[in-house]
């Protein structure tokens, strides 16, 4: 490539032999159908090499098109281009009166990377980010497109699929009406006899952060919407001053706190759009267990804390309700997801992976798609009930294996 490209952790640099970005969609589908091996960059958020095509391949960027996003009021739904971004996607919602159930920690990353990786927020009652997709355009091999809507069979294949059936190039997403959230922030909830069904109920989205380096949550952050209860949060005291997920990090980065109500868009992110999302020198990794071990799962990271505790930035603790994308890391259960934002060392990090994913193996985890895992292929194969399906999806949309990878062929077993 004549430039370098790396993903935005800069951890990795991409040995496709070129980047192409094309301008229209019949310029994308006549690459496309003129590529050998190919694999969609999308804002490069993933600390791996899942976007990968190779040195014999080539990466295809989506931000060169019209950044669309079609909002239809009286349906309640937005058809969002394959490189759009939340940020982006948001405003536009907000706009004509309506909301995306949920968002991310940060509102940087693409719609369309997001939900082929399993992304999430946090909350009981909150799907990951896919769970809002009713339809999905993609631009198979051949260059024809091919439209899954919910309801049919292979749609639970078709939104978090890795990028692996070919180049999505819009989603069609449900909406609802807007809604405020308000931020309310405590500080020092101790791990011991911690009721975690209670507190991760206590308001629409709750996370919890630590830096392990004594047991029990340094923040937690409370996200409540207007129009629900507000219940009282007796285990930990109220925040007296601005608080950044990253010990020491300015909280000017983040969204407004101290209960000042404000557009559900600026407040479900923890970090604004126009600042640098997290520390920004980082890797991270997460695990999805089955909700009901979350305590258990706790108390064996509070076991190997020393380990932990000295390659790591911030630890947080969300849930997600169960969804119904086949390799979703949420599929079929309602979970928590243990979220780690590592010092940027891969040689000094990865050991301390590999002894997190001892400790977790008993509780089932499924490592977060987009982030640094060292789970062997198979055990991960089997901790996806539906990988044969989703695998047979693969082979029929994209039966030469254009948008297959080292990562997605890893997966698959092949
Ligand atoms: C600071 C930071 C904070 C984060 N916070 C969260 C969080 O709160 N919750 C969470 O769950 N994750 C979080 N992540 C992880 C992030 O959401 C995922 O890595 C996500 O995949 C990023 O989207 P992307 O567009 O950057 O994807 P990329 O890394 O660019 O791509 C991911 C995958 O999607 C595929 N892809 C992308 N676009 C398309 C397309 N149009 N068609 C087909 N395939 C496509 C790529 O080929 C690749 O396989 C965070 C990451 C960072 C850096």
């Amino acid at each position: 490539m004549a430039d370098t490209v790396t993903n935005w952790a800069g951890n990795i640099t991409f040995a496709a032999r070129e980047l192409l970005r094309p301008h229209s969609l019949d310029a994308l589908r006549s690459l496309v159908a003129a590529s050998g091996r190919v694999r969609v960059l999308g804002s490069g958020h993933s600390f791996n090499e899942l976007a990968e095509p190779g040195a014999d391949g080539a990466l295809l960027s989506l931000d060169a098109l019209p950044a669309e996003a079609d909002v239809d009021t009286a349906a309640r739904t937005v058809r969002v281009g394959g490189g759009v971004r939340y940020a982006e996607l948001a405003r536009r919602v907000h706009e004509q009166g309506l909301a995306l159930p949920n968002m991310a920690s940060l509102p940087h990353i693409s719609v369309a990377g997001s939900v082929a990786t399993g992304t999430h927020g946090s909350g009981v009652g909150n799907g990951p980010l896919a769970a809002s997709v009713r339809e999905v355009e993609i631009v198979t091999a051949d260059g024809s497109t091919v439209v899954v809507g919910r309801g049919e069979t292979r749609f639970g294949g078709a939104v978090t699929s890795l990028g692996a059936l070919g180049v999505v190039t819009a989603l069609t997403l449900d909406l609802e009406p807007a809604f405020e959230v308000e931020q309310h922030l405590f500080t020092e909830l101790p791990l011991d006899g911690l009721d975690f069904e209670t507190v991760a109920a206590a308001a629409y989205s709750v996370s919890l952060f630590t830096d392990w380096r004594a047991p029990g949550f340094r923040q937690v952050w409370l996200k409540r919407r207007t129009d629900q209860p507000l219940h009282a949060f007796p285990w930990a005291a109220p925040a007296t001053v601005a608080l950044h997920p990253v010990p020491g990090m300015p909280a000017v980065n983040c969204t407004e706190q101290f209960g000042a109500p404000g557009p559900w868009h600026e407040r479900l992110p923890h970090f604004r759009a126009e600042f640098t999302p997290s520390s920004g020198a980082e890797l991270q990794s997460e695990y999805l267990l089955p909700r009901r071990y979350a305590v258990d799962a706790l108390d064996a990271i509070d076991g190997i804390r020393e380990t932990v505790a000295p390659v790591l930035q911030t630890c947080e603790v969300r849930t997600v309700a169960a969804d119904e994308q086949w390799l979703s890391p949420s599929y079929g259960r309602d979970t928590v997801a243990l979220h780690f934002t590592w010092v940027e060392d891969t040689a000094r990090v990865l050991p301390v992976v590999r002894r997190l994913e001892e400790a977790l193996d008993a509780f089932e985890a499924r490592p977060h798609w987009g982030k640094v895992f060292t789970v062997p292929a198979e055990t991960l194969r089997g901790r996806y009930p539906r990988l044969a399906d989703f695998a047979a999806l693969v082979r029929e949309l994209d039966p030469a294996g254009k948008f297959t990878n080292t990562f997605v062929a890893n997966v698959l077993g092949h």
